[in-house]
């Protein structure tokens, strides 16, 4: 269940995240919509905006959805995310 607070900083991350990403989508970088391993909720992120060559990593990090506010890992690659919940973190 999400608390108020949790509800009004998720509403936070939202406007910041949007705005981030307005200003990426403004200068012609790429931004990918996935969905969210938590909930299944729309999301959205800055991606490279050429393929990953051989050797190279996606860019990998951690992050909280805007719909729900779980944490999750995600690696985002040019043309896809792939984000999952570490087993760690899996409620019980
Ligand atoms: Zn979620």
């Amino acid at each position: 269940m999400i608390t108020k607070e949790t509800e009004a900083e998720l509403a936070t991350l939202r406007a910041k995240q949007a705005e981030f990403l307005a200003r990426v989508k403004a200068r012609g970088g790429n931004v990918l919509e996935f969905t969210a391993p938590c909930c299944g909720g729309k999301q959205e992120t800055h991606a490279p905006t050429t393929p990953i060559e051989p050797g190279e990593r996606p860019w990998s990090s951690m992050a909280t959805c805007t719909n729900c506010g779980a944490m999750y890992m995600k690696n985002t690659y040019h043309d896809h995310v792939a984000a999952a919940i570490p087993p760690e973190l899996e409620k019980a």
